[in-house]
């Protein structure tokens, strides 16, 4: 039997906090007990967030936590072509659509819709695509596209949904409401994902599906915050061909008003902690996980 793969998957646009320590930590952890491989990827697509300073920030306070990964990291910007290349393939398949609202107009038409009824959500609160792009004509997408309109690549979930099939996945861990074992996909909560845009290449989601396969990964181990985005997950590993990996979501780090750590919260940042006089083993303890 091959080695199990980890993998933490950090974005650079902010420092670490604790949350990010108890991700990472456990994946770590989880390696060394199974003689497992200990990967690290850096998720720096959006280039209007990401900095080189919060990717070399990583490196230093994952080294400082004690943990070690194997070279080379894999850096998301690097592959921008290959993400190119899948989601020119769904959209061959006719499962992805051009949309040319802006965020504000898609606000405008859902508070129209909310007058007479409300207005499904997705898992995160953002109202759903109301789907008026899905009905342009060739003509019409062809003509915009050629005038320059920016746009939004989005995934055609009815469509999508009705060649996969209903499909499940294997949580290990827990999901906010206690979900765990064979977890039932439902990536109609997401409607109509955005998987690229004009000037982005791809997504969150389109480039975790595919890095993860890409790179071996087994086991998919990180915070309770992404534990319905593998419903989108599930669903674009089929619609792709790829494996799909066991998951295990963990409860999130709380700050005391119980809301989840931001990047922006100094306060719980390791790199603030460290140069406060904190040692690795006092951040194992605050983020509930046993020294080795
Ligand atoms: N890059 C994502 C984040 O920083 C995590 C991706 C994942 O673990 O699937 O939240």
């Amino acid at each position: 039997m091959p080695p199990p793969v980890f993998r933490f998957a950090p974005s650079p646009n902010g420092f670490l906090h604790l949350g990010h320590a108890r991700s990472a930590l456990l994946n770590f952890d989880l390696a060394q007990r199974t003689g497992g491989r200990m990967l690290l990827r850096i998720e720096d697509i959006d280039t209007t967030r990401c900095r080189p300073e919060y990717e070399q920030a990583i490196y230093d306070d994952l080294a400082w936590l004690g943990i070690a990964w194997e070279q080379p990291v894999r850096r998301q910007s690097e592959h921008l072509p290959l993400y190119r290349e899948a989601v020119e393939r769904l959209m061959r398949d006719g499962l992805i659509y051009p949309a040319f609202e802006t965020r504000a107009e898609i606000a405008r038409v859902v508070a129209e819709k909310e007058k007479s009824a409300s207005w499904p959500r997705d898992p995160d609160g953002a109202p759903l695509y109301p789907g008026t792009g899905r009905h342009l004509s060739a003509d019409e997408r062809e003509r915009k596209i050629a005038a320059g309109a920016p746009y939004a690549l989005r995934l055609d979930m009815a469509e999508a949904m009705a060649r996969i099939g209903p499909r499940s996945w294997i949580e290990e861990g827990q999901g906010p409401d206690g979900e765990t074992g064979d977890v039932p996909a439902r990536p109609e909560q997401w409607g109509d994902v955005i998987l690229a845009r004009k000037d982005t290449p791809t997504s969150y989601h389109l480039s975790v599906v595919i890095d993860d396969a890409l790179q071996g990964v087994t086991h998919v181990v990180r915070g309770q915050d992404l534990f319905r985005a593998t419903d989108v997950h599930r669903l674009l590993q089929e619609l792709l061909g790829l494996p799909q990996p066991v998951y295990r979501h963990h409860a999130l780090v709380l700050d005391e008003a119980g809301q989840k750590l931001s990047k922006s919260t100094r306060s719980t940042a390791l790199r603030d902690l460290r140069a406060g006089g904190m040692a690795p083993d006092q951040v194992r303890r605050l983020v509930g996980i046993a020294s080795g």
